[in-house]
């Protein structure tokens, strides 16, 4: 694993994109972080600051992850790619002793379990979260907090349309939380999610029903809905700009390098 040096240098994977851009006008613009790679599979050869809207940094995209990663020697590599990228881009990283913090949701479970086994055995710290706004995360703990009082509940999460995976990563994870509140969580495995004919969504643990919407113009909102006798208890949290991820990430890029396990979950970093 690379020595913890006083400029983090930083590494984004799916820097051509939505995320990826906001994470290089972040690290580009971070005291004590350094962008020291881009990797995409689009705009290749292309000045990532001047995709970002920053001016030229001097670092181009390119789609050789493993290339990048040695000639640049990163401490971490974010990567806001793609539900089927995430994980082989996450061992590349590890198995080059490179800290992944990882923003990309829909992942398989049991490569998540798999990258954990990998980054406790390669002592490569990892943080994994699915919402690094921390209007979200407290979302989910207040949730948590209602599940003991209010055995129904519905969640409806709603993004722009080219989100790639429903129901989002936030809605899974706060219906794993009130399920396991509640008590009748069974197991963290995709099986425990039914997609539902006709509507976008799904059906996790304990009958906790997710409606996904997805439509232009939105960012990434979610509602969570308890009912209980002549009253209804509604939680709502609304990321109306991309900024409101960056502390988050941030965060996570600097409690990363003290790491040498998987942490999945920003609230398992800010609220010990
Ligand atoms: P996007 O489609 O705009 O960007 C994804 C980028 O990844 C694209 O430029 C694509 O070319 C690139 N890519 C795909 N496969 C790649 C690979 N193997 N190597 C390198 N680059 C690759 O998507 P987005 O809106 O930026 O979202 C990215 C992910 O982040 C999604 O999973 C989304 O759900 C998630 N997200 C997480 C948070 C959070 O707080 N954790 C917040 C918003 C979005």
């Amino acid at each position: 694993m690379k020595g913890v040096s006083t400029i983090i240098r930083v590494v984004v994977c799916g820097a051509a994109g939505r995320m990826g851009s906001e994470v290089v006008r972040t690290v580009s613009r971070e005291d004590g972080m350094e962008l020291v790679g881009a990797v995409d599979r689009h705009n290749l050869g292309v000045d990532v600051g001047v995709l970002a809207g920053v001016g030229p940094l001097g670092v181009m995209v390119s789609d050789d992850l493993e290339g990048v990663l040695v000639s640049t020697q990163p401490d971490v590599m974010v990567d806001f790619t793609t539900p089927t990228s995430v994980a082989a881009n996450a061992r590349t990283a590890l198995r080059a002793g490179v800290r992944p913090v990882i923003g990309t949701t829909g992942m398989d479970p049991n490569d998540l379990a798999d990258l954990g086994r990998l980054s406790a055995e390669l002592r490569v710290g990892t943080v994994v979260a699915p919402n690094f706004a921390i209007g979200a995360v407290l979302m989910m703990k207040f949730a948590e907090m209602a599940a003991k009082f209010f055995p129904a509940v519905e969640i409806i999460e709603l993004h722009h349309d080219q989100k790639l995976d429903a129901p989002s990563g936030t809605a899974l994870r706060t219906a794993e939380k009130i399920s396991l509140a509640r008590g009748d969580y069974r197991q963290n495995t995709r099986s425990a999610v039914a997609t539902l004919e006709g509507v976008r969504g799904g059906c996790y643990d304990g009958g906790i029903r997710i409606h996904s919407v997805r439509l232009p113009g939105l960012v990434a909102h979610q509602e969570v809905i308890f009912g209980g006798l002549g009253q209804t208890l509604t939680l709502r949290h609304d990321s109306i700009s991309r900024e409101s991820f960056m502390h988050g990430v941030v965060l996570a890029i600097h409690r990363v390098m003290g790491l040498e396990e998987m942490v999945v979950g920003l609230e398992n970093l800010i609220f010990e």
